[in-house]
């Protein structure tokens, strides 16, 4: 008789991992499947990721923080925000968050990935490179066949998470609808060094046609996420090297491009697309979505994995109350997970839509009210504040608490 495991989860992203990791920690019996094998070797480029410090502590209470950071990180000290074409700015700074080191912290994604999977207890079910075909519910939770190396196999779990990222097959096997749209835009990602450095410094530079973000990486370069049409996508990454750190420095203007200096190298440039897609729903009966499956947003805020991982510590928490514990198959499990994911999800994902939007319109009241708003909050330390917690992921803390 096959074994019963107390979670599955389909996707072995951060997301994934970490989930695997928490609850493995908390003593549940876990079958993590994926359907491609772990890679921890270097990309060109990087895929990289900011953590905020909320995340860092979550990380920090799994007691995996301390080797991502050993592999190299950049320090978010400082954000720049700045609007070239109204010359309106707003600056944070680390010291206007309390006793934080740091606003946020850079990291490549393979480091993070590995820093986790390195402490999966050995007696954890991993499966990888194969795919899971079909699954369905029963009395005893959930059934699922996956097809991998070693054949078909059906596995048996009393619940089964997906966090198969933005296309999740388990969201879409179960039938949960998603809202959203293409932001008909992509975005452009490189590593790229600029004359002066980046001082500690991310940079967030909006323009009607999609932000720029510079996020400050651990060897001194810059991590750029350029959002742009796709017909203007195709354009630069048709450039030189030459031709679109040009580019890239006329579309940052004169302020900015003095301040940092003028691009003298870049890696190999990629596009990702760019969507909004939230699940309707975060769970149905004995399948929940974490991660990108229940939600993905914009990066310009860099606040997709943050808030994944938020997930991560929410599910947890109701999975260490001794009413879940008792019985997985209380279908209040996922109730609860989804309620308290709820208000977070739709805060941080209308947020990045309302900047987003705020900031492509060319209507002049917007364009003359927006440049109001920048200098406004850099003025205001109330709203500043807030907006500091926030993006800090330490305003939604307490909502890791039952
Ligand atoms: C350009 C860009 C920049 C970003 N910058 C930031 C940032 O600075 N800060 C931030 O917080 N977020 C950022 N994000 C968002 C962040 O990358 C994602 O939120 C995060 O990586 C999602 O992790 P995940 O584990 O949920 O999904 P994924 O990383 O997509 O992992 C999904 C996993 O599921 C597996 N899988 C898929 N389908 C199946 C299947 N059928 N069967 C088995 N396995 C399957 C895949 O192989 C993969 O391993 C950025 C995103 C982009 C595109």
């Amino acid at each position: 008789m096959n074994k019963t495991y107390d979670v599955m989860i389909v996707g072995a992203g951060v997301i994934g991992s970490a989930l695997a990791l928490a609850l493995s920690k908390q003593g549940y019996s876990i079958a993590l499947l994926d359907a491609q094998n772990p890679s921890f070797a270097a990309t060109n480029p990087e895929r990289v990721i900011a953590l905020n410090e909320g995340s860092k502590r979550y990380l920090d209470s799994l007691g995996v923080w301390q080797d991502m950071m050993q592999q190299g990180a950049g320090w978010i000290k400082h954000v720049a925000v700045r609007e070239p074409a109204h010359m309106s700015a707003m600056d944070m700074t680390h010291t206007e968050l309390g006793n934080a080191p740091a606003l946020g912290y850079v990291l490549e994604i393979r480091h993070v990935l590995e820093a986790i999977q390195q402490y999966f207890p050995s007696h954890m079910t991993t499966i990888y490179g194969g795919h899971c075909s079909d699954f369905s519910q029963n009395e005893q939770g959930v059934s699922l066949r996956f097809t991998g190396d070693e054949g078909e196999q059906n596995l048996q779990a009393r619940l089964l998470i997906g966090a198969d990222g933005t296309h999740s097959f388990v969201r879409q096997q179960a039938g949960i609808q998603t809202y959203g749209w293409n932001h008909n835009r992509v975005g452009i990602v490189a590593s790229i060094q600029s004359q002066h450095g980046h001082a500690d410094t991310a940079y967030e530079c909006f323009k009607e046609d999609g932000p720029i973000a510079l996020l400050p990486l651990a060897n001194g370069y810059f991590s750029l996420v350029w959002s742009v049409a796709p017909k203007m996508g195709v354009e630069l990454l048709g450039l030189s090297d030459e031709g679109f750190m040009q580019t890239l420095q006329r579309e940052l203007g004169q302020e900015l491009s003095q301040h940092i200096g003028a691009f003298v190298s870049i890696g190999k440039r990629a596009s990702f697309p760019l969507e909004l897609r939230i699940a309707k729903s975060f769970v149905q009966d004995r399948i929940l979505l974490a991660g990108n499956a229940a939600h993905t947003i914009h990066p310009i805020a860099g606040q997709g994995m943050n808030l994944g991982l938020r997930d991560v510590a929410v599910l947890c928490d109701v999975l260490q109350q001794d009413w879940a514990k008792q019985d997985l198959l209380k279908p209040l499990i996922g109730q609860t997970y989804a309620e308290r994911r709820r208000l977070d999800t739709i805060a941080v994902s209308g947020f990045t839509e309302g900047v987003l939007q705020a900031f492509s319109s060319s209507l002049l009241p917007q364009r003359w009210l927006r440049g109001q708003g920048l200098n406004t909050m850099q003025s205001h330390l109330g709203i500043k504040q807030w907006l500091l917690k926030q993006a800090a992921g330490l305003g939604q803390q307490k909502g890791l608490k039952s």
